[in-house]
């Protein structure tokens, strides 16, 4: 499997630190308001790139932190009067609805909070400055710059550039502009604040990710991973301090994706186009968000628009229809041998599947890999029938499910269940309003029926029904 590496700027074949198991540490929200779908490309590429490792057989190690202290949160608790555990709890939550919305695969997942690793982030600062790389002035604690091996190796940044571009008098206490905060010194008595050997403060943010995934994955990790706004300075910093204290690389892969555009223009706070995932619920499945996400190669920007979030939604309605159909097909089919044709069909069937892989293979094309999941329903929809073996059709079946099951779709449950009810209550209606002669509302119910997929067939027994190929 190929995955493209912002560190060497490559496609890389990935080669894991242990066979068969991967430890991956996604950046994860501050938790001081809902997710937008800015936040929501990363959890859903990489839940994905998480739910690949799966299907290929690999234990995963999967790290999604909360930062859960930060300015935007105690400034929000100054706004609203509150403690910052009320506001981090309540977001904390909002996120685990979303991310149950979004099919996120939580089953696995280690969420951290940035609070619960204070004392391992103090004894990291404290182990860079004896290592000379850290210095205190009057309680905020700087990383050195200087110290630091190869700066600016992952977003390609030159220290001497950075210096000159730098603003002037933002920080006098820095012996250079390029420093960055370890440790931050409480300014009022009411913030939030740890005991530290620097007096009572706070982590910085970048600190607080290195802590996380070394205190859980170790000091070098597989994948490093998040929004390519990220790389400079959050990971860049990140990698500094890191493999400063350790002399060890830090991550062996750095996976960024791209950004989302709003009717293409970039999503910013100031145009009011922040799309929270709560406010599109109103409007789509959040699982159609999650189909959308994937549409589009996630090293490339990705636009939201009304018509292209109706046209993912009948594309997914596509796969369901076929889902469904497979799923009628094996109950009524017989058990047998596969004939000679149906063996041809089962080596198309693996096609499909392999289709898939090479896509999801060369640094996780869901574009390609989702294309492979539509040519495999239309095919099944066009070859299969009740009057093929339930073996075919449940190999179709069973192929379809497995890669929905990496894409992370196809598992709506209520409707599924309900559509027979809800297809065979239309066509009861349809049939009553025949009997009363009122054949425009019979007409409209097969139109209904048409729009949902469902194709009706008058036959001496009565009205059977399918799903339109
Ligand atoms: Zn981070």
């Amino acid at each position: 499997m190929k995955l493209y590496n912002t560190l060497t700027r490559k496609k890389e074949e990935f080669v894991p630190i242990k066979e068969k198991e991967v430890g991956i540490y996604v950046c994860g929200p501050t938790v001081y308001n809902y997710i937008h779908v800015g936040n929501a490309r990363p959890m859903v590429v990489f839940d994905t790139l998480r739910r690949y490792f799966l299907y290929k057989g690999y234990k995963v190690n999967y790290v999604s932190n909360f930062t859960d202290i930060d300015d935007k949160i105690i400034n929000k608790a100054k706004e609203e009067g509150k403690d910052y555990h009320d506001i981090t709890d309540k977001y904390i939550k909002a996120y685990m609805e979303d991310s149950r919305d979004m099919n996120f695969y939580e089953e696995n997942t280690i969420h951290p909070r940035a609070t619960e690793y204070i004392d391992p982030m103090i004894d990291f600062v404290k182990g860079l400055e004896d290592k000379g790389a850290a210095y205190n002035v009057d309680g905020n604690v700087y990383f050195d710059v200087s110290k630091a091996k190869n700066y600016g190796k992952l977003s390609k940044k030159n220290v001497d550039d950075l210096k000159a571009g730098a603003r002037i008098g933002i920080s006098d206490e820095k012996q250079s502009p390029v420093d960055f905060a370890l440790w931050k010194k409480r300014k009022e008595e009411w913030e939030p604040a740890w005991e530290s050997p620097w007096g009572k403060g706070r982590p910085g943010w970048h600190l607080e990710c290195s802590v996380m995934a070394k205190s859980i994955l170790g000091e070098t990790i597989d994948i490093h991973a998040g929004g390519e706004d990220l790389q400079f300075p959050h990971h860049e910093n990140e990698i500094a301090q890191s493999e400063t204290l350790t002399d060890k690389q830090f991550a062996n892969y750095w996976l960024h994706n791209s950004m989302i555009t709003v009717y293409n223009e970039k999503m910013s706070k100031s145009k009011g186009n922040f799309f929270l995932l709560r406010d599109i619920k109103q409007h789509y499945d959040l699982e159609v968000v999650r189909f959308w996400l994937l549409s589009v190669h996630y090293r490339n920007p990705i636009n939201f628009s009304e018509e292209v979030m109706e046209q993912t939604k009948n594309g997914l309605e596509r796969l369901y229809n076929g889902k469904k159909r497979l799923e009628r097909l094996m109950e009524k089919a017989e058990a047998r041998e596969l004939s000679d044709e149906e063996k041809n069909i089962s080596e198309k069937i693996d096609g499909y599947r392999n289709n898939f892989e090479k896509a999801m293979d060369d640094d996780l094309n869901t574009a390609d890999a989702i294309s492979a999941m539509y040519e495999l329903v239309k095919y099944s929809n066009v070859e299969l029938s009740e009057d093929n073996s339930r073996e075919i059709i449940e190999k179709a079946y069973n192929t379809l499910m497995d890669l929905a099951k990496v894409i992370g779709i196809l598992n709506r449950k209520d409707e599924e269940e309900n559509l027979d009810e809800k297809v065979e209550k239309l066509i009861q209606d349809r049939q009553d309003a025949r009997k009363n002669k009122d054949f425009a509302l019979a007409d409209k119910i097969r139109d209904e029926l048409l729009e949902m997929g469902i194709v009706l067939k008058d036959t001496r027994d009565g009205v059977v029904w399918e799903i339109k190929k």
